[in-house]
């Protein structure tokens, strides 16, 4: 029978690990976005189906896995398909293009009637390379999708992508005429449709065939309570409504809890909440942790700014996660400053006491190479990264390689932070992703040596704190050697 519509998460270039090997261990959580969406066009009577590609196809090796991928397309014919990703983390977002262009080449060469869209953060930010790179693509949604996708799915499948005009829809031909779309916006987050988590049957099903040794373990999914932020940093905000702060209530969140355990028995493992600052409401942090608690869940870990971690949620807090991700970014001040981070470092200290305080463990994130970063930060960046962790004074900490999202501050100015982006969407990638920039001050070789150095520190400092051999002592770096050992990477 042919669907209505196919709501596809696509799937990103993968990264070195990945491309290691494909039982590399790590794996993303699956995303809820892309099922909201789904539920949305099903609110609208529309027979639809869901691909999870962004999860069953993380590792994309082209000669490997095109069969698998023309199977999948094969057995859930759809008169539209629609590329869903987060609307708010650009990391969900950017890089998918890869996995659109791909699917979108194969669509069209079985069917050329197939309608193609694309919802989420990428198809907000950047409209116009998103038609110029994805030439298949008919429309676009603009802003928050959840509530408005019903509506155009449903008029495009009866009239014709051309015969619609909605305030929020794009299309080549309206984008050429310079129509501004409006911003589609969710007003309730309660009002927006449940995950559609019945639909991920099929995607299980494929993930089980094709990673049969991962098969049997549980899979880690991700919620949102909450949306938007209450700051702008220059390297994340960057959306319509990203100030727009809302959150879901109790009820609603337990029944999203329960209908995804109800779709996949024991296999979910809900891993982390999506939110970008959790923690904002105290209110909010007491009603879900204690729907969390009557339900035995407790997340791997929940993000939030660090000037919201106080005692009267970081006590809430721990009943539901084991850790608290804080993004620390960078520890000097001037560059938290420069990304517009809304903290200190000493604010950071201050949150890490108080969630370890709690019971919580203290994860840090941390970016190298983002434009206001030069060789002695990145030399300051690393000697932190193994004083905090070798002391004792935080759990865990992972770096990323810093991308120019769209949208954002930093990749809109690029010239005025001294950057320069060089790669496309692509490959914008903050695990493991190769440099897509340089700056001024540092080349992509630069950066990309720094990351691995900080995950090769990383590594070993945990390992050996783990086996309780290290004298948690603050050490100096020697950064002349530094300073030659960077000279050499960029070839002087
Ligand atoms: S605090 Fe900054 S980095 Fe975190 S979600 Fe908000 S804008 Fe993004």
């Amino acid at each position: 029978m042919t669907l209505d519509v196919l709501v596809i998460a696509p799937f990103r270039r993968p990264t070195f690990r990945k491309a290691i090997s494909e039982h590399y261990p790590v794996q993303e959580p699956w995303d809820s976005p892309p099922l909201i969406v789904a539920g949305g066009l099903e609110a609208a009577g529309l027979t639809v189906e869901y691909l999870a590609l962004q999860n069953i196809l993380d590792s994309w090796d082209e000669p490997r896995d095109l069969p698998k991928l023309r199977e999948m397309l094969a057995d859930m014919p759809a008169r539209m398909v629609i590329f869903a990703t987060d609307y708010f983390i650009p990391s969900r977002s950017t890089a998918t293009l890869f996995g659109m262009r791909i699917a979108a080449r194969e669509l069209r060469a079985d069917d050329s009637r197939v309608i193609i869209g694309a919802v989420g953060r990428l198809a907000t930010t950047a409209a116009p390379q998103l038609f110029d790179q994805l030439p298949e693509c008919d429309f676009l949604v603009h802003g928050e999708p959840e509530s408005v996708i019903g509506t155009i799915a449903e008029e495009i499948l009866r009239r014709g992508v051309t015969a619609v005009d909605h305030p929020s829809l794009l299309t080549p031909t309206s984008l050429q005429s310079g129509q501004r779309p409006q911003p589609a916006t969710t007003q309730m987050l309660d009002e927006t449709p449940i995950p559609a988590w019945h639909l991920l049957a099929k995607s299980l099903d494929w993930w089980d065939k094709y990673r049969g040794q991962d098969a049997s373990q549980p899979i880690p999914f991700s919620l949102r309570t909450s949306a938007g932020c209450r700051f702008r940093c220059r390297f994340c905000a960057g959306v319509p409504n990203w100030l727009n702060y809302r959150t879901k209530t109790a009820t609603r969140v337990a029944t999203e809890i329960d209908t995804l355990r109800n779709a996949t028995g024991d296999r979910a493992h809900l891993a982390f909440l999506e939110d970008e600052i959790f923690t904002r409401h105290p209110d909010h942090v007491h009603a879900i942790s204690e729907v969390c608690v009557q339900r035995g869940i407790v997340f791997d870990g929940v993000y939030t700014h660090s000037s919201l971690l106080t005692p009267e949620v970081a006590e809430p807090l721990s009943k539901m996660a084991q850790r608290v991700y804080l993004g620390l970014d960078n520890p000097d001040d001037s560059i938290l400053h420069d990304m517009r981070k809304g903290q200190r470092f000493d604010t950071v200290l201050r949150a890490i006491e108080t969630a370890r305080a709690s019971g919580l463990s203290a994860h840090l994130e941390w970016i190298i190479g983002s434009p206001a970063d030069t060789i002695d930060s990145l030399i300051t960046s690393l000697n932190a990264i193994v004083t905090l962790l070798s002391t004792g004074v935080v759990d865990s900490i992972n770096t990323y390689v810093y991308c120019p999202h769209p949208g954002t501050e930093y990749a809109e100015k690029a010239d005025e932070f001294g950057m320069r982006v060089i790669d496309g969407f692509e490959d914008i990638q903050e695990s493991g992703g190769y440099p897509a920039h340089d700056t001024h001050a540092l080349s992509r070789q630069q950066t990309f040596i720094a990351y691995l150095m900080s995950q090769l520190t990383i590594a070993e400092v945990s390992r050996d704190r783990e086996r309780g051999l290290l004298t948690p002592s603050i050490g100096s770096p020697s950064r002349h050697e530094l300073h030659r050992l960077f000279d050499k990477v960029a070839g002087r």
